[in-house]
């Protein structure tokens, strides 16, 4: 029928098998990604129809974009931009109270608050949890101070952000703000001008490592000592991760407890497999086609670290600077051959007995890369193990998918020929 047509003209995704949004019939469902797919929300939308030329699996074009939005691509001879990015400054910053229950010191949250207090956008789009389960992503166009603080601290699985565009286009509203991560930025800036609207703020978080929610499920288990109470985790700056429990959530009276696990007692050989392909084959950690990046690798421990992009990344910044202390970045150490050691020891799986791990992590606390030289290696560990993951799972798209500056980053350390 003639309505029939039209409904798969305008909204060709709800054909796709088994459509049931995410949690339901999530695992079959077939994305013109396929396998490499993130979910970052584009293809739950009328926008399908820009997949091919949007996707971030699908058509890498970081440098093109930073061009379009930047007015210019990162200069790859100048080591800052080559690993973090066309930028104008980054610093250290924390807000002077933090926000209880933000994923660092809420940084985020109070410049998505303040972008709507002062009309500078009608609505954020946003993730806030879903009502039955704490990691389980559900994104919203936010119109109220109190929906953006629902949406503090991550979810540390993959998010379908663009899922409301078309509610974004339906509200009507011209000017919007959206927090994302860097595949759903790429395909947002590719849909840009055909959202019609007036001005468009993106605030973005680096990201790496994410997982499905039943990958998430595996970690916990195998991390923790307490899977059911974790609230919120983070690989943080003194090499290791730091679980927050709340007892709460399994019907406690309220005991909150921190838990520290060493990275070199993570049990490698069970956890290769939790990390979702799209995050195995992705070059864009440092979030390149933001406004503004608020993450924390490249600041001490305790502080955010912030790279203001463009003057819209600054006119962000700006709307906080009386909530937040800031200082300069700094950096010490040398990277180098502990990303190249861990390379092999990836590779084999390798796990170390735990008092061992301790001690090594107290070691490297004290004498490893800190500050900036911690963002670079991270991000070295994290491309060339990347890079690996797609030359031998994807051999015949890794020419195209791999930036220019990932591979000149690739490049400084010595892989394994198969
Ligand atoms: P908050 O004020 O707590 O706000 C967090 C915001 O993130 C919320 O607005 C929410 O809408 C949004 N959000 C939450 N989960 C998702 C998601 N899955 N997808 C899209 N948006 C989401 N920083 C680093 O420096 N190095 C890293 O390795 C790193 N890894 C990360 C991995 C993941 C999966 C994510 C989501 C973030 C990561 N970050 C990383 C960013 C960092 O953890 C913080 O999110 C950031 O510093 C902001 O902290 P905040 O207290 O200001 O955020
Ligand atoms: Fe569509 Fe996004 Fe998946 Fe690409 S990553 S196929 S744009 S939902």
């Amino acid at each position: 029928s003639s309505s029939h047509q039209k409904e798969q003209q305008l909204y060709p995704h709800r054909l796709l098998k088994n459509y049931g949004g995410l949690g339901g019939k999530y695992d079959t469902r077939q994305y013109p990604a396929k396998s490499l797919c993130s979910h970052c929300g584009l293809c739950d939308t009328r926008f399908i129809h820009y997949v091919k030329d949007s996707c971030a699996f699908l058509n890498q074009h970081i440098s093109e974009l930073e061009y379009t939005v930047h007015g210019k691509s990162r200069a790859l001879e100048i080591e800052d931009q080559l690993y973090f990015g066309v930028h104008l400054t980054m610093l250290a910053a924390r807000r002077k109270q933090p926000l209880p229950g933000a994923q660092w010191s809420g940084i985020v949250t109070s410049i998505a608050t303040r972008l709507l207090e002062t009309g500078k956008v009608q609505g954020i789009v946003c993730v806030k949890n879903d009502e039955t389960d704490r990691f389980k992503p559900k994104p919203i166009l936010a119109t109220t101070p109190e929906e953006i603080y629902a949406s503090r601290v991550n979810k540390p699985t993959l998010s379908p952000n663009l899922s409301v565009l078309d509610t974004v286009e339906a509200s009507g509203f011209t000017r919007i703000g959206v927090i994302g991560v860097g595949c759903q930025v790429e395909a947002l800036r590719s849909v840009q001008s055909k959202l019609g609207l007036e001005k468009l703020y993106v605030l973005g978080t680096p990201c790496v490592d994410n997982v499905t929610r039943k990958g998430l499920d595996k970690f916990l288990r195998t991390t923790s000592s307490s899977p059911d109470t974790v609230v919120h985790y983070e690989f943080m700056q003194d090499f290791r991760v730091h679980f927050k429990h709340d007892d709460r959530v399994v019907g406690g009276s309220g005991k909150q407890w921190t838990e520290t696990v060493p990275f070199f007692g993570l049990k490698t050989n069970q956890l290769k497999d939790i990390f979702a392909p799209s995050c195995l084959s992705c070059f864009d950690y440092v979030n390149s086609l933001a406004d503004l990046v608020v993450g924390y690798m490249g600041a001490p421990f305790g502080w955010q670290w912030i790279v203001v992009r463009n003057n819209i990344g600054k006119e962000m910044l700006d709307l906080v600077s009386s909530q937040i202390e800031t200082m300069p970045l700094s950096s010490s150490g040398n990277r180098f051959q502990a990303v190249q050691n861990s390379i092999p020891a990836y590779e084999k799986g390798m796990t170390l007995p735990m008092w061992i791990a301790q001690l090594l992590g107290v070691v490297i606390d004290k004498l490893g890369p800190k500050g900036l030289e911690y963002a670079r290696f991270s991000i070295d560990s994290h491309f060339t193990r990347n890079y690996l993951y797609m030359k031998r799972k994807f051999p015949n798209i890794l020419q195209r998918h791999v930036p220019e500056y990932a591979r000149r980053i690739i490049e400084q350390y010595k892989l394994p020929q198969q």
